[in-house]
C-alpha cells in the first residue's frame, strides 16, 4: 500500500483500502494459509514531520492445530498502529512490510483449535478430543 504523501492535508484523515493476493505478500506458513483474497483498510494521518498509519486488517486462513493436527478454519483479525517520520524529500511511504510484518508478528505460537485441545496420544497417535485411547487405559490401570 503506497501512501502518496503530497496528497495529505495536514492533520486530515484519509482512508485507504487495498486488496491484497495473500500469496503476494507471503503470509503463509506451514501451519497458516490463506484461503481468499485480503482486505486491508489503514486510516492515515500526517501530522508534523510524522505520518500516522492506523491499520485494520482480517482474513480467513486454514490453520493446523498444534495439538492434534486438525486442520480448521479461523479468521484472523488484527488492528495495529504504525508510525512513520517523514522525509522533506519523501513522496510515497509504501507501508506493505510493515503491515506484513506486524500481520506475522501477531500469529500465536501456538495454534489450537479449541482451548482445550487434548491433542494426539504419543503413543499411539488417536485424537485425544473423540475418547481415551487403550494405552491411557493401560497406563491408569497401572498406576
Ligand atoms: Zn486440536
Ligand atoms: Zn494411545
Amino acid at each position: 500500500m503506497k501512501i502518496d504523501i503530497m496528497r495529505l492535508k495536514e492533520n486530515i484523515v484519509d482512508n485507504f483500502q487495498e486488496s491484497y493476493d495473500p500469496r503476494d505478500l507471503d503470509l503463509d506458513t506451514s501451519e497458516v494459509k490463506y484461503q481468499d483474497s485480503i482486505n486491508i483498510s489503514t486510516e492515515v494521518r500526517k501530522e508534523m514531520r510524522v505520518l500516522f498509519a492506523k491499520t485494520h486488517f482480517s482474513a480467513t486462513v486454514e490453520l493446523i492445530c498444534s495439538r492434534c493436527l486438525k486442520q480448521y478454519r479461523n479468521v484472523i483479525d488484527r488492528d495495529f498502529d504504525i508510525k512513520y517520520p517523514l522525509d522533506k524529500s519523501e513522496q510515497f511511504v509504501d507501508i506493505t512490510q510493515d503491515i506484513r510484518q506486524e500481520i506475522i508478528l501477531g500469529y500465536p505460537v501456538k495454534f489450537l483449535c479449541k482451548p482445550d485441545c487434548r491433542g494426539l496420544c504419543p503413543r499411539c497417535g488417536k485424537d485425544l478430543n473423540k475418547g481415551v485411547c487403550d494405552c491411557q487405559m493401560k497406563s491408569k490401570l497401572s498406576e
